[in-house]
């Protein structure tokens, strides 16, 4: 038995909800599977301060609980689960979910976002869970009144920097460049708050500690003449060195460009599969914004309607 549906959308961050709100309002009566995550990285971030509308800000958790009731209300068939198969080589379209559902589509959204990136050091598995985290929002709580150290000098890096350091004693900020990458909103944040240290010219290492986290081996100035090892002391060691798309499922099926996200075809959300549209991060290697992702996972669902409209099939 499968189910059957106008359109597939897979993943339910800012992207795949608002293209469940425009397909379910386009009568495209659609499935959302939510993934391993529901409501995507917004529900690992604290506050979000651009999205518009929001002048005080909102919570990332806030706003997606808030997204999902509104694609609930018309009716969309959200999911949990994830989609671990699909077939794109014929439509309609063959997806198979984790518990075995099958689903066929006429069109499939693809909104399946990032995942945090790892530096690739051994011992970042060696302490999963044991002090290494890629979610400050998740996982500060653990860390209050301690030392913690960030990896990262973008908006993500210093987003966490500043949340961490109101519940730490102290954060070390660990920047390989000379400068932060980050908007000059957040950097003057990191940069004015007491409690957070900015290492730059920095790497890291290893980690190093009993059973948890202890501290850290860094390196100032890596491969020149002024380069100089020391250790630092930290219960926590977070991630923030960007993300990697979620794309592993589509590789041989679909356009990807070198970095593995999703490439549109054109001037709108169309992959190079035919009745394949990609919204938000997954699609995005510039911008990956909030804002964007809900805003193109309208375009994708709009896309949708008027691909089947085109065809004669709605
Ligand atoms: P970015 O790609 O912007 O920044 C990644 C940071 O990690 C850079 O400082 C980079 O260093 C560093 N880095 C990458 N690889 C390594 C490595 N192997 N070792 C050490 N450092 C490394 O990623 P973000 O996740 O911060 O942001 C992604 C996008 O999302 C951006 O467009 C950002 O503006 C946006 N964003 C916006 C937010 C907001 O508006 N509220 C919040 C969070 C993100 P280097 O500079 O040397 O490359």
């Amino acid at each position: 038995m499968s189910d059957t549906t106008k359109c597939l959308i897979i993943g339910s961050g800012l992207a795949g909800y608002t293209a469940a709100i425009y397909a379910s309002r386009a009568n495209l009566s659609p499935i959302l599977y939510e993934g391993l995550q529901p409501g995507g990285q917004l529900t690992t971030t604290s506050e979000v301060e651009n999205f518009p509308g929001y002048p005080d800000g909102v919570m990332g958790s806030q706003l997606m609980e808030d997204l999902r009731r509104q694609a609930l209300r018309f009716d969309a068939d959200l999911r949990a689960g994830i989609i671990s198969k699909v077939d794109l080589s014929n439509r309609p379209f063959h997806a198979t979910a984790d518990d075995g559902t099958e689903i066929v589509a006429d069109t499939v959204i693809i909104a399946t976002g990032a995942s945090a990136r790892y530096l690739g050091l051994d011992d970042e598995k060696r302490y999963g869970g044991l002090g290494v985290s890629a979610c400050a929002t998740c996982d500060g709580f653990f860390y209050r009144g301690r030392t913690v150290a960030v990896v990262g000098g973008g908006d993500t890096a210093c987003e966490e920097a500043y949340y961490l350091s109101g519940l730490a004693k102290n954060v070390y900020l660990i920047v390989r460049k000379d400068y932060l990458r980050a908007s000059k909103v957040m950097q003057k944040r990191v940069m004015e708050k007491e409690n957070i240290t900015i290492l730059f010219n920095t790497q890291t290492l290893g980690l190093f500690g009993a059973e948890f986290v202890e501290g850290a081996h860094l390196v100032e100035f890596k491969d020149t003449p002024q380069e100089r090892k020391f250790d630092i002391a930290i219960d926590g060691f977070f991630l923030a060195i960007g993300h990697k798309p979620n794309t592993e499922i589509y590789r041989d099926q679909i356009k990807l460009d070198e970095q593995g996200y999703i490439k549109l075809s054109g001037n709108d959300q169309s992959t190079s599969v035919k009745g394949v549209f990609a919204a938000g991060d997954v699609a995005d290697p510039h911008y990956q914004q909030a804002i964007v992702a809900a805003a193109t996972g309208c375009r994708a669902a709009l896309d949708a309607e008027h691909f089947l409209m085109d065809l004669g099939e709605i």
